[in-house]
């Protein structure tokens, strides 16, 4: 018996596209690269929009949900804050780079230029890149807040106990030291 090859013989060892019908070497999905990419977004579910915190009284980012860290315009730390906030969707595929792409320092944006690769159809693996845009919108961290505005405060607490001794509040003015408390208590007032 002979093996003999059907009309549309394309190139030894290629298969045609099951799309399109272009020859191309064997892969998984039997489709070309083009169709693959026509037919699946691997970036779908990832956001491309977001928004940063930023203090523009001590030029610091909000790292969620309470930190504020100081970094420059395209650092390491700015692209890690950002990246940080779409990381939860970034879990379906592989992150192969991350960058800046230049943005005017006062257009109050940061474009970030993301590749990724995921494995779709079988093993074969597609990479795309694009962009995420994030907002910066300014917000007054606390620390400001409460140089900027005297009487800013969270959170007031009465303590109260009918007592001839003192001990009791000695051992909350300890525990108050040891964590550190009395570094953003504004005021202690003590009332008969
Ligand atoms: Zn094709
Ligand atoms: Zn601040």
């Amino acid at each position: 018996m002979e093996y003999i090859p059907g009309p549309a013989a394309p190139t030894q060892g290629h298969i045609l596209c099951c799309q399109c019908g272009v020859p191309i070497p064997p892969n998984p999905a039997n489709m070309c690269v083009g169709c693959l990419r026509a037919q699946v977004d691997i970036t779908e579910g990832i956001p491309k929009q977001g928004t940063v915190h930023f203090c523009k009284q001590c030029e610091r980012y909000l790292q969620p949900p309470g930190t504020w860290i100081q970094c420059t315009l395209e650092s390491r730390e700015l692209l890690a804050l950002c990246l940080k906030k779409i990381k939860a969707s970034l879990s379906k595929v592989r992150l192969i780079d991350a960058g800046f792409i230049w943005t005017e320092p006062h257009s109050k944006r940061l474009k970030l230029k993301l590749t990724v690769q995921k494995e779709v159809i079988n093993g074969a693996v597609l990479q795309q890149v694009f962009v995420v845009e994030y907002i910066v919108q300014s917000q007054m961290c606390e620390d400001c807040h409460r140089i900027e505005a005297k009487d800013f405060w969270k959170a007031v607490v009465q303590v109260r106990q009918k007592t001839l001794h003192k001990k009791t509040f000695f051992y909350l003015e300890q525990l108050i030291l040891k964590h550190r408390l009395h570094q953003n208590t504004l005021r202690i007032k003590e009332i008969h």
